[in-house]
């Protein structure tokens, strides 16, 4: 039997999971990423648990193909080299492939975290029989991936399928990347929350206002969704609002690409109906005939455990199996 580690880097916690060669994951272990101890005390501590789980389930090296890392930022798949760590701006041009392939002594592979996420749903989830997809994660930010006739598709500097920051409008929200209107300024969660405290700040009337106890700073996506499911109208307003975002995102993506199915994930995502249908509704209206016939929006299938099967998945991709 021969097995893979997959490593999965979020902003709060790591997660590394020992797999067989169909990606089933036979022991995991999570530790918080705490940036404030550094690189290479994340390093070691992913090395050290990696060496744990491999002597827990009596897995020798030689028995192991490889491990794939997936990390929050943009990252040369080529060299291993991370050029920067989204949410950690101290962290540049970290040579995480190099120096855990010296640590580990197998093939290490690294790839953007919703690269991996999309490679994952591909291969092993709700993207299976599909020949172009595209991947998109509802969480913070949005985040995309691109899989187009088999292949993962990365873009000349790495740095291809950023759905989130397609232009919506001219004059749209500012967004972290500088620009304006992206998709992400209306879809991301942290802009969400945002946009509605500053709507119940200027008036707005909703149930959403009672679930914080009037503290505006305790919003979350969660709590306008659980405000949406009471029947409160506002919050159903908004996840209308951030389906036909995503929708004409999606739209754009269509009508260039034609792929034939978009596999949605993340924490934003488990809005579920309301946000499905107008994200559904959307696509139908704003995309030519034929891609939008063509196109299927579904619901990831993998969960909580995406990151770290894509990147297993990333290994045997990468070493073409
Ligand atoms: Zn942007």
């Amino acid at each position: 039997m021969k097995y893979i580690i997959g490593i999965d880097i979020g902003g709060t916690n790591v997660k590394i999971a020992l797999m067989d060669s169909k990606m089933r994951i036979k022991a995991k272990r999570i530790f918080p990423t705490s940036a404030a101890r550094g690189k290479t005390a994340l390093i070691n501590s992913a090395c050290d648990h990696v060496q744990c789980l491999l002597s827990e389930y009596g897995v020798s090296r030689k028995d192991l193909i490889g491990a794939g890392i997936g990390a929050p930022g943009a990252v040369n798949v080529r060299t291993g080299v991370v050029h920067y760590f989204v949410n950690i701006p101290a962290w540049r041009e970290v040579q995480l492939g190099r120096i855990m392939q010296k640590r580990l002594k197998v093939p290490v592979f690294v790839d953007n975290d919703v690269n991996v996420m999309a490679l994952a749903e591909y291969r092993y989830g709700a993207g299976r029989s599909s020949q172009n997809m595209l991947g998109i994660a509802l969480g913070t930010g949005v985040g995309g991936g691109l899989v187009l006739e088999g292949r993962v598709f990365r873009g000349t500097a790495y740095a291809g399928g950023e759905v989130g920051h397609l232009q919506l409008s001219f004059n749209g929200p500012k967004c972290k990347c500088g620009s304006h209107g992206c998709l992400e300024a209306y879809a991301g969660g942290v802009y969400i929350v945002k946009a509605v405290a500053a709507a119940i700040r200027a008036g707005e009337r909703t149930y959403i206002k009672e679930l914080v106890g009037g503290d505006l700073s305790k919003i979350t996506p969660e709590i306008i969704d659980e405000a949406a499911r009471c029947g409160d109208s506002f919050a159903k307003s908004v996840w209308r609002g951030v389906g036909l975002a995503v929708g004409m995102g999606i739209a754009g993506v269509a009508n260039l690409l034609n792929i034939d199915k978009v596999v949605i994930g993340g924490g934003v995502a488990r809005a579920g109906k309301i946000l499905f249908d107008a994200i559904r509704k959307t696509v139908k209206e704003r995309t030519m005939k034929l891609p939008a016939k063509t196109v299927k929006i579904v619901k990831a299938q993998l969960g909580y455990d995406a990151g770290v099967i894509g990147a297993g998945a990333l290994v045997l991709y990468e070493l073409g199996k």
